[in-house]
């Protein structure tokens, strides 16, 4: 394999100045590439996101392969070693805003593609590649809309890799089979707001809260499970008092956020918290967002074939985890159940100076040829 190739596409994939939602023909390029793999081309527009979905092959297994082509803004320019969108090669790293979330892990793939088909375009199976320009912005026009809106639905895809920086040290170090799911929470309480010395003539919200506070923070949700941490309440914020010293408050409100497993659902915690606050007797009110169910990915064909690829490419023995924030993996679990994420080192992710190696470059695209010589064997 030659490695200049990852780079090469890599260099033009920076280049393009893809701050979300703007995909600055970064897509386009991607679409030529592949095209002249034999791929065919479709692009689903939503407001001022651009989507792409590359098919090659119509048979069964259906692999697909998800990724973003928007990066985060720089951030303080100043603050950069190198031109953010200039591939720079210096002291060892790779420089540049999405070397490694993800533009890198979509040149490992592009590459790894290229090769699966240069001496043989005959495999089982078929391959789709899918990227949006709207994951690191509020991700409403990307992924979700494809999936919500059936656009891929007649694409029976089989198993799914996304292609995030899923990794922490070492390539081959983690492997993401599933995400805890999000729900979010405001509560108001309702007191009686009074002077200070006259406690008889008011209802203090903070003194009447506190124990049910206790009770919140205190209950058992859930135990977890073999690949889930037990599902975890956090409060956020939490207001009350009007800034003097001589008022009782009238109000409280807090916000708060569950991540939690599959041994719950969100209406399982919905009616636990509403119980907790029935119970206590307060006037209050709780406004719910849910922003995505957990999903996970039982060890079949796609993560074992990861997991094996990992081991004979790298030497490495992957930990399988759930953790870490919310990805488009959790949208694609909605039409697929087996979806997994692998990818590059997230640690400079999001950062001044994002930065990845040619080496990591290597070790991941090795991964993903192996990937696709196991799940779509050449004939
Ligand atoms: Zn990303």
């Amino acid at each position: 394999m030659n490695n200049k190739d990852v780079i090469k596409i890599l260099d033009k994939l920076i280049s393009c100045k893809s701050v979300t939602p703007y995909d600055d023909q970064c897509q386009e390029y991607i679409a030529n590439f592949l095209k002249d793999l034999g791929f065919k081309i479709e692009f689903k527009k939503y407001d001022d996101v651009t989507n792409l979905i590359a098919r090659y092959g119509t048979e069964k297994p259906v692999l697909a392969y998800v990724g973003h082509t928007d990066v985060v803004p720089t951030g303080d320019i100043n603050k950069w070693e190198t031109d953010p969108f200039k591939l720079t090669d210096k002291n060892s790293k790779l420089y540049g805003r999405g070397t490694s979330d993800m533009k890198g892990g979509i040149a490992c793939m592009m590459h790894a593609i290229q090769e699966h088909l240069s001496d043989n375009k005959n495999f089982i199976g078929s391959i789709i590649v899918i990227l949006t320009s709207d994951e690191e912005g509020p991700a409403i026009n990307g992924i979700k809309k494809l999936v919500e809106s059936g656009d891929l639905t007649p694409y029976e895809i089989d198993m799914c890799i996304v292609g995030e920086p899923s990794c922490k040290k070492t390539i081959g170090d983690t492997i993401k089979n599933g995400r805890r799911g999000s729900l979010s929470g405001r509560l108001r309480i309702q007191g009686i707001q009074g002077h200070i010395a006259y406690p008889q003539n008011a209802m203090n919200p903070i003194h009447a809260f506190s124990p049910v506070l206790n009770r919140l923070i205190s209950q058992k949700y859930d135990e977890g499970n073999q690949y889930f941490p037990p599902t975890s309440f956090q409060i956020s914020n939490i207001n009350s008092g009007v800034g003097t010293t001589n008022i009782i408050p009238g109000e409280l409100s807090m916000d708060f956020n569950f991540r939690y497993s599959t041994e719950t659902t969100k209406n399982e915690l919905q009616n636990k918290v509403e119980d907790i606050m029935k119970e206590s007797g307060l006037d209050y009110n709780v406004t719910w967002s849910h922003s995505g169910d957990p999903f996970l990915t039982e060890r079949k064909d796609l993560l074992d074939a990861c997991v094996k690829s990992v081991k004979e490419e790298l030497g490495m023995t992957a930990e399988i985890s759930t953790d870490g924030g919310t990805s488009d993996g959790r949208f694609m679990a909605k039409i697929c159940n087996q979806v997994i994420e692998f990818g590059l080192i997230n640690k400079s992710i999001h950062k001044i100076n994002e930065h990845t190696t040619e080496a990591d470059l290597d070790a991941v695209t090795k991964v993903y040829k192996s990937m696709l010589n196991r799940l779509l064997p050449r004939q």
